[in-house]
């Protein structure tokens, strides 16, 4: 099997956005630092990362029948506002678990941002008490069951769509599109940064990077403030990508590099850094970045060029994987 063998339902405008970030470049002194906008993918409800890797989760959903996708998240899933818009488009129904993950004070923090736009999109969304975890949950399997129970026939989709045998396949043909973007471009990207939380975007990355002949690095900066957890996952889902397409290889223990620092101490909580990144981003480039995920992980690619970690010659391609409905929820930390 190769990565062009797997059915692909278009959910994109095309190939995301690729375009310099020269002002923010200039300001950290160092390589030069590139955006792909995986925010702006999509028609579907501000798409990003969720709605690239569900091209490959649809045509299996449809193959099974299913009429209702079923997913889970944090109450201000980015995700779960995705599979919404997806299940929108297609004329499916979404039931939607929206566990409590992170303690934030906004008093809108259930009402506005992801979850006003699922709830605008037609989802059933379910609001559970429960800690923020990317495995499987006993209101998930709720949910399956309720569906089934009134007739229906449901689609799994795991949190972030990343525990899911196809989940790693829409960021594998990232890497694809990439390198066929360096060459309209006469760029090579050495150096890609992303942020990795329940794991196969940065996984599809690697798997889809490593069968390509020049070699790269891809940077990982953890979100989740649990970076065992995050680094098995992504090396677990980075192994099983890579055997589904037929890399016909294993891959190193060096293509998986998944950094901490950046996370605070808890997943979905904000920390100087990630609010610091937001507003250089936002000042210096008119691009806007959340404060659970984008910002952790351009706060990670600041410090990498302010330490030399990027060295000055680089090429660096920042992953921008969407997020922004979320800011809404976070007002009290900007005023
Ligand atoms: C889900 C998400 C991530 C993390 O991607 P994973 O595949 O879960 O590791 C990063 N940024 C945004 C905006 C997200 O919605």
């Amino acid at each position: 099997m190769s990565l062009n063998d797997f059915e692909r339902h278009p959910l994109l405008f095309g190939p995301s956005p690729v375009h310099p970030l020269d002002r923010l470049s200039r300001h950290l002194g160092g390589p030069r630092v590139w955006a792909k906008r995986e925010d702006c993918n999509s028609g579907l409800a501000f798409g990003g990362n969720k709605t690239r890797k569900l091209e490959y989760l649809i045509p299996d959903a449809l193959l099974q029948g299913a009429d209702t996708l079923v997913s889970i998240g944090g109450v201000q899933s980015n995700h779960t506002r995705q599979v919404a818009a997806v299940a929108a488009t297609l004329g499916l129904k979404a039931v939607l678990v929206q566990e409590s993950w992170v303690e934030w004070p906004d008093a809108v923090n259930d009402k506005v941002g992801n979850i006003l736009l699922s709830r605008i999109m037609g989802a059933d969304v379910r609001l559970v008490e429960a800690g923020f975890g990317i495995g499987f949950k006993d209101s998930w399997q709720q949910a399956l069951e309720d569906v089934r129970a009134s007739g229906g026939t449901p689609y799994a989709i795991p949190a972030g769509a990343s525990d899911h045998r196809l989940g790693g396949l829409g960021f594998a043909n990232w890497a694809y599109e990439v390198q066929q973007q360096e060459r309209e471009l006469g760029v090579f990207f050495d150096t890609v940064v992303v942020c990795s939380v329940t794991g196969s975007t940065h996984a599809g990355m690697i798997a889809g990077f490593a069968g390509q002949d020049r070699p790269r690095r891809v940077i990982g900066i953890d979100a989740s403030a649990k970076i065992d957890e995050t680094r098995a996952q992504v090396t677990k889902i980075a192994r099983a990508t890579a055997e589904l397409i037929g890399l016909g290889r294993e891959l190193r223990e060096d293509e998986i590099t998944v950094l901490e620092g950046w996370a605070g101490d808890r997943y979905g909580i904000p920390i100087d850094s990630t609010v610091d990144a937001i507003r250089l981003t936002g000042e210096l480039e008119g691009v806007l970045l959340d404060p659970v995920y984008e910002g952790k992980s351009m706060a990670g690619l600041i410090d990498l060029v302010r330490d030399g970690d990027i060295p000055k010659d680089s090429n660096v391609l920042y992953a921008h994987l969407g997020g922004q409905p979320a800011l809404n929820a976070y007002s009290g930390v900007f005023h």
